[in-house]
């Protein structure tokens, strides 16, 4: 991809960011990224995600055009791992969602507004009805413990860490790119004078409310877990009246299980009620989780925009901001590159409007 421009400074290194860098210094622009944390990505959502790339799944929360955006994300994420300098976990093997019999009705209207979305996005790979058996047969050691759900084949997942170190290590190993930790900016500081970086590419997540006064967070609270005794092949959902369960399996026999979603922006320590509902839902779906060590309670909220719906943002010459990621950060995150990269090289993104993506020249 040729560039017409040749340098950038990107704000945040979470998720889009690294991502944005990794990309630009590809195409041979010289990159300054300017992160208010370490390079642990303490301070960013993306650290605590289960990273899992479900479009179907996640449509009884999300409409089609994010639907659209998670489908995308599922050819692009392994174009965009090969040229990283480390391997990530990434496996395309489908979504298993169960319930338990009290949740029957709830999992009817989930299964209702799955079939819709696919009956609008026909590129998604239909979702299957098992039982008991089928059920066995995809995780064996889950048994016969539930009767009925719904597979989703070809959802995939990645790991969240691993992706956040191979394009750091990918950044570092860079002539073009220039890392500033500790060093919080905002587009202000750069005016566009001569020396200056020709594009300002804002990808603070929260750290962008100041300038985005529409942004929220939205709580997330995950515990990881290490379970030698569990064998779990891919992401299960389990139907919860309050919020989608996960239980995401990750190299290692480590499991994130998660994530509650509270309208709130306290990123104080998970509560004793958050905590208990994810550690007694992931014992009924596998007693094995019964002898598992916590790693981690993590608690962190995810940048939200009003619509719930992600946005490219152009608020003065030369400055982009990508935000509003919200829970579908790492499955919409290659549908948001390709879409920036569309607006820094053609000054619009017919891709964006092929999802319905916002894009606003405020
Ligand atoms: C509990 C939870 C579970 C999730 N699970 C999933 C999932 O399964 N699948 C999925 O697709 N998505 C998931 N997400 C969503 C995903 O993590 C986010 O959508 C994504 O990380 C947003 O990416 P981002 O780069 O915009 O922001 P972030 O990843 O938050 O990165 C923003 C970065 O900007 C930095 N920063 C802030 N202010 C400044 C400043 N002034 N100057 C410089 N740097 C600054 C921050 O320190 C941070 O490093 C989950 C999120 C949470 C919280």
């Amino acid at each position: 991809m040729s560039l017409p421009f040749d340098s950038v400074a990107i704000l945040g290194a979470g998720l889009m960011g690294r991502l944005m860098a990794v990309t630009l210094a590809r195409s041979g622009c010289k990159v300054d990224v300017f992160e208010a944390g370490s390079a642990d990505a303490e301070g960013a959502a993306a650290r605590v995600a289960a990273a899992m790339l479900a479009p179907l799944a996640e449509s009884a929360v999300a409409p089609v055009s994010v639907v659209r955006m998670g489908q995308h994300a599922l050819s692009r994420w392994p174009e965009l791992l090969a040229p990283l300098v480390q391997p990530v976990f990434f496996q395309r093997e489908g979504t298993l969602v169960l319930w338990h019999r009290q949740d029957a009705a709830e999992a009817t209207r989930l299964a209702r507004v799955l079939a819709n979305t696919g009956a609008q996005v026909p590129e998604l790979a239909p979702m299957k009805s098992v039982d008991a058996r089928a059920i066995a047969t995809l995780e064996p050691s889950l048994g016969q413990r539930f009767a009925q759900g719904l597979f989703l084949p070809g959802e995939g997942q990645l790991d969240n860490r691993a992706l956040l170190a191979s394009l750091l290590a990918t950044l570092e190993a860079s002539p073009r790119v220039t890392l500033h930790w500790q060093s919080p900016r905002a587009p202000s500081d750069f005016t566009g004078a001569a020396g200056q970086p020709d594009w300002v590419i804002d990808c603070r997540g929260l750290g962008a409310r100041p300038q985005w006064n529409a942004l929220r967070g939205v709580r997330g609270e995950v515990i990881r877990v290490h379970a030698p005794e569990v064998s779990l092949q891919r992401p299960t959902r389990l139907v919860h009246p309050r919020y989608p369960l996960y239980i995401a399996p990750k190299p290692g026999k480590l499991f994130v299980i998660g994530a509650t979603e509270i309208e709130s922006d306290d990123m104080s320590p998970a509560s004793v009620r958050s905590t208990l509902e994810l550690l007694s839902a992931a014992y009924a779906v596998h007693s094995g989780f019964a002898e598992a060590r916590i790693v981690e309670i993590a608690t962190q909220c995810r940048p939200t925009l009003p619509d719930n719906l992600p946005a490219l943002r152009l608020p003065q010459p030369r400055v982009l901001q990508i935000n509003g990621l919200y829970r579908h950060g790492f499955m919409i995150a290659p549908a948001m590159l390709d879409a920036a990269l569309e607006v820094l090289t053609q000054g619009h993104s017919p891709l964006a409007k092929s999802f319905g993506m916002q894009t606003q020249d405020t």
